[in-house]
């Protein structure tokens, strides 16, 4: 392949952008990024289980008001029986109601226990509540912490530019034969061109016999020798 010396390491880059680009085809998640699904994942449990546990505090709380609004009427009924009964001389009458005074008095005396009860449950639920509140900002913190350490990884390791774009580019720089038979070659090998260090070729790893090195050596400075071996184009001079 004819090349002017000043592209040979152009031919390179090309080829081993495209070789990267083929690498790097299917994106993979960084373990950094794998933390920062699995805390995300997790937040999502942790506030469904809060809000969960806040609607169980609701409930108990309305069934509190329901208790005290019941305890209200009954009190009321407990009290109109007694100031019926300081009027009413009728012995039927006063049976019937110290019967009603009574029975609100017992059910007031029940209503009590249930609310006993249920301050002691709400207690219990507050708690639970409160105590899937912190886990949900634990975890708040946990993604911020994961996403930081997320972003930190990305920034140490530049993407650089969209691998399209530099190889665009760096063809743009090739002239259209030589390029039409480093793609030739890199169809046939799947390499292209590939590094040369002195005494093995890069794209199929052979140490190559001392005729072939020679050879190599001997090839005109404007044009690019192959692998005896791969028959990639083989780049000596990449200063
Ligand atoms: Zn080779």
């Amino acid at each position: 392949m004819k090349l002017d010396p000043s592209l040979h390491k152009t031919l390179l880059q090309l080829a081993t952008t495209l070789r990267t680009q083929n690498a790097n085809s299917a994106p993979k998640t960084t373990p950094e990024q794998e933390a920062v699904d699995k805390a995300v994942a997790e937040l999502s449990r942790n506030r469904d289980a809060a809000s969960a546990a806040q609607m169980a505090v609701d409930d108990m709380e309305n069934e509190i008001l329901r208790i005290q609004s019941d305890e209200r009427k009954l009190r009321r009924r407990k009290k109109d029986g007694q100031d019926a009964l300081g009027a009413e001389t009728d012995e039927e009458r006063r049976r019937d109601l110290n019967h009603d005074v009574y029975t609100a008095k017992s059910r007031i005396a029940d209503l009590m226990s249930e609310l006993q009860e249920a301050h002691n449950e709400i207690h219990a639920l507050r708690n639970n509540r409160d105590l899937a509140q912190s886990r949900v900002k634990d975890t708040e913190r946990k993604v911020a912490d994961a996403r930081a350490a997320a972003e930190a990884a990305a920034a140490a390791t530049p993407e650089g530019e969209d691998p399209a774009v530099v190889i665009a580019h760096l063809e743009e720089k090739l002239p259209s034969e030589a390029l039409a038979e480093f793609h030739a070659q890199r169809l046939e090998n799947g390499v292209g061109a590939a590094l040369f260090n002195g005494r093995s070729c890069s794209g199929c790893a052979m140490v190559l016999p001392a005729t072939g090195i020679s050879d190599i050596r001997n090839t005109p400075k404007d044009e690019v020798p192959q692998c005896p071996e791969c028959g990639s184009y083989l780049i000596t001079d990449i200063s």
